[in-house]
C-alpha cells in the first residue's frame, strides 16, 4: 500500500494535525475572489485546491465574494467569476456569500475593538501615517490621536460612518505595536471614509472596511477552518490572528499560505490581463492568447486538463514559474482519446492525379480515433483533385525529405499511394499545382503491403472541402527576453496571432458546433471558436500543436 504520508501536501499535514488534536472537528474552505476581474489559472489552482479539500475531508466549500473595495467591482466580473468556477466542477451548492452582507458586523466588530481600548480614530493624514510607520530597521511613531478616550473614539466612529469626513480625513486604526518588528502590526488602518456607490449596497455606506480586518471577520463568521491564501500574506496572518483574538471569535480559523502559480511565456496577474484588454491589444477578457479561465475555456482547454495541470504542479511554499508546456502536455492528454480526427490542410495548394477518372468521387472509410474504438468510423470524399500542405511538396527537396517530388512516391492517407510528376507555377515561381499519379492497386493505402514509401500526408477532395478560418496562436509575450520591457510594460510577440482565411477540413466538419473540438491530424488539436463562427463560417482556434518536447517531471 501506499504510505499515506508521501502523498499528502503540506496543507493536508496541517489539517490532519488540527484534527487529530482537536483544534476542529471538520474542514470549511472558500474561494475568496474580489470582483475586479475574471479570474485565471492561477486562481483556478486555489479554487482547485480548497475545494479539492472540502472534498477530501468530507467538508464544505464557501463561494464568497470579497467585495470590500468598490472602487473596482462590478456586477459583470461577479457573474462571469461564478461561471468560470462551475465550469472547474467546484460547487458551493447553497453556500453563496458575499462580504458586503457583513458591513454592518464589521461596522460592529470596530465598536467592539474601540470598546476594548483597541482601536482608535486618527486623524494624521495618509502621508503623515506613512511618515510615522518607520520602517523595516526602525520603529514607527505613536500617532497623537492614539490616546483619545473610548467615549470620544466611539463618537468620532459613528460620525465617520454618518459622512461627517471627507475621504481620507479620518482612519479607524487598530492600537497594536508601533515598536512591532511586523509592520503591519504597527497600529494598521482598519476602516476608511471612502464617499463611493458599492455595486451592492449602493449608498448606505461611506466607510469601509480594509482588507486585513476585514477578511479574518469574514472567515470566522462562515466557520471556516482552514483559511487559504498566497504567500504575500505571510507576514499578515499575526494581524489575521490578532482580529480573530480580539474580536473573541469561537474555534478561529487559521490562515495557511502557500505559492502562488506563475507560468512562463504567459501573463497572469489581474492587473496585466485588464492592461491587454483595456489598451485593446487583446480582444476582451476571453482572447485565446490570455490564460483567464474564460479564455481557456475559448481556445478550448477542458476542466480535466486544469485539474491535471493544478494536481501535476502540487501545492508548495516557494513561488516558481511552471513551464506552461505542462499544461499543453495535459491538454494533449485529455484530448487524445476524446476527439474525432480529421483532415485539414492549413495552408493549401492543389494536387491534381492526373490518371484518375475526372468527376469521379469516391469515398474512404476512415477511424475517428485509433486510440478510442468506440469513436467509430467516418466516410471520406476523394477526388481527382485535392488540397494539401504547400509544404508537403518540394520541387528541390532537402536530404531526408519524404515527402512529394518529382519521382517520389508518398501515402495519401488511408487513400492510394501516389508519385509525383511535376509542378506548375506563376509567373513569380510559386507552386500553384503539384501533378501526381496514383496506383489503383495501393487502394486503402495503409494496408497496402506490396512496396514501402517513407512519407504519409494528408489531403482534402477540393470538390467537397468545407473552407474554414483558423487562427494560430503564439505566446503572446516573449519570455526568451523577458516579460517586461525596461519601461514596465509587458514586451509582447508581434505574431502571437495569425489568422488562416482559407482552410480546408473534410466535409464532414459541417456538423461542429461552437465549442467541439477535433485533432486535424499533424496539424495539431483545434477548437470551433464560440464569439465568431457564425452560420456560414466555422472558425477554429489552435488549442496546441502535436508535437512537444515537454517530458513530465519525474
Ligand atoms: P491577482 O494577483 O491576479 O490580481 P488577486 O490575488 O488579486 O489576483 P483575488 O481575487 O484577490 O485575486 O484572489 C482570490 C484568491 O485567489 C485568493 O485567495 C488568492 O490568493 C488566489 N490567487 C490569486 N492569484 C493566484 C495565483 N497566481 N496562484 C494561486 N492562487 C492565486
Ligand atoms: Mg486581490
Amino acid at each position: 500500500m501506499e504510505n499515506e504520508n508521501t502523498s499528502k501536501n503540506f496543507i493536508e499535514m496541517i489539517i490532519d494535525k488540527d484534527l487529530s488534536e482537536g483544534r476542529f472537528d471538520h474542514v470549511q474552505t472558500r474561494f475568496p475572489p474580489e470582483p475586479n476581474g475574471y479570474l485565471h489559472i492561477g486562481h483556478a489552482k486555489s479554487i482547485l485546491l480548497n475545494y479539492g479539500l472540502s472534498k477530501k475531508y468530507n467538508g464544505k466549500f464557501n463561494m464568497r465574494f470579497d467585495d470590500t473595495n468598490p472602487t473596482k467591482e462590478k456586477v459583470e466580473f461577479v457573474e462571469s467569476i461564478k461561471e468560470d468556477i462551475k465550469w472547474l466542477g467546484a460547487e458551493w451548492e447553497d453556500r453563496l456569500f458575499f462580504a458586503s452582507d457583513y458591513f454592518p458586523k464589521m461596522y460592529e466588530a470596530a465598536v467592539k475593538l474601540i470598546k476594548k481600548g483597541k482601536a482608535y480614530v486618527c486623524d494624521l493624514t495618509a502621508d503623515e501615517i506613512r511618515e510615522y510607520r518607520g520602517t523595516l530597521t526602525e520603529p514607527g511613531k505613536e500617532s497623537p490621536y492614539r490616546n483619545r478616550t473610548v467615549e470620544e473614539n466611539l463618537e468620532l466612529f459613528e460620525n465617520m460612518k454618518n459622512g461627517k469626513y471627507a475621504d481620507g480625513e479620518k482612519v479607524l486604526r487598530a492600537k497594536i505595536d508601533m515598536a512591532s518588528p511586523n509592520i503591519n502590526m504597527r497600529d494598521p488602518i482598519i476602516y476608511r471614509v471612502a464617499h463611493m456607490t458599492h455595486h451592492r449596497t449602493g449608498d448606505t455606506w461611506c466607510i469601509y472596511p480594509m482588507y486585513d480586518f476585514a477578511h479574518p471577520i469574514e472567515d470566522a463568521l462562515e466557520g471556516i477552518t482552514h483559511s487559504i491564501c498566497t504567500l504575500e500574506f505571510e507576514d499578515h496572518r499575526p494581524l489575521y490572528d490578532w482580529v480573530v483574538n480580539e474580536l473573541e471569535f469561537e474555534n478561529p480559523p487559521r490562515q495557511v499560505e502557500f505559492a502562488k502559480l506563475y507560468l512562463t511565456n504567459v501573463v497572469t496577474g489581474k492587473r496585466y490581463i485588464k492592461k491587454l484588454v483595456e489598451d485593446g491589444i487583446v480582444d476582451g477578457w476571453d482572447d485565446p492568447r490570455l490564460v483567464s479561465i474564460a479564455a481557456l475555456r475559448r481556445r478550448g482547454f477542458t476542466p480535466e486538463s486544469i485539474k491535471m495541470f493544478v494536481d501535476l504542479v502540487g501545492v508548495s511554499k516557494s513561488n516558481s514559474s511552471v513551464d506552461y508546456a505542462m499544461l499543453e502536455y495535459c491538454i494533449r492528454e485529455d484530448l487524445k482519446s476524446k476527439t474525432k480526427r480529421v483532415m485539414a490542410v492549413l495552408d493549401p495548394v492543389k494536387l491534381v492525379i492526373d490518371n484518375y477518372p475526372e468527376d469521379q468521387v469516391e469515398y474512404f472509410e476512415m477511424i475517428n480515433n485509433p486510440e478510442n474504438e468506440e469513436m467509430g468510423t467516418r466516410k471520406v470524399p476523394f477526388s481527382k483533385e485535392l488540397y494539401i500542405e504547400r509544404e508537403d511538396f518540394m520541387e528541390e527537396p532537402p536530404k531526408k525529405y519524404f515527402r512529394l517530388f518529382p519521382g517520389n512516391e508518398v501515402r495519401l492517407m488511408n487513400a492510394y499511394f501516389v508519385t509525383c510528376t511535376g509542378c506548375e507555377k506563376d509567373a513569380d515561381g510559386n507552386v500553384t499545382v503539384v501533378h501526381a499519379t496514383y496506383d489503383p492497386e495501393t487502394r486503402n493505402g495503409n494496408g497496402f503491403t506490396g512496396r514501402k514509401v517513407k512519407g504519409t500526408i494528408h489531403w482534402v477532395s477540393t470538390a467537397k472541402a468545407v473552407q474554414v478560418e483558423a487562427r494560430l496562436f503564439e505566446n503572446i509575450v516573449d519570455e526568451e527576453k523577458g516579460k517586461l520591457n525596461e519601461d514596465g510594460t509587458l514586451n509582447l510577440n508581434p505574431n502571437s496571432k495569425t489568422v488562416v482565411n482559407n482552410c480546408y477540413v473534410e466535409e464532414n466538419i459541417n456538423e461542429a458546433k461552437p465549442g467541439d473540438k477535433f485533432q486535424f491530424v499533424r496539424n495539431g488539436y483545434f477548437c470551433v471558436d464560440t464569439k465568431d463562427t457564425t452560420d456560414d463560417k466555422l472558425v477554429f482556434n489552435r488549442i496546441v500543436s502535436l508535437k512537444s518536447s515537454f517530458k513530465l517531471p519525474k
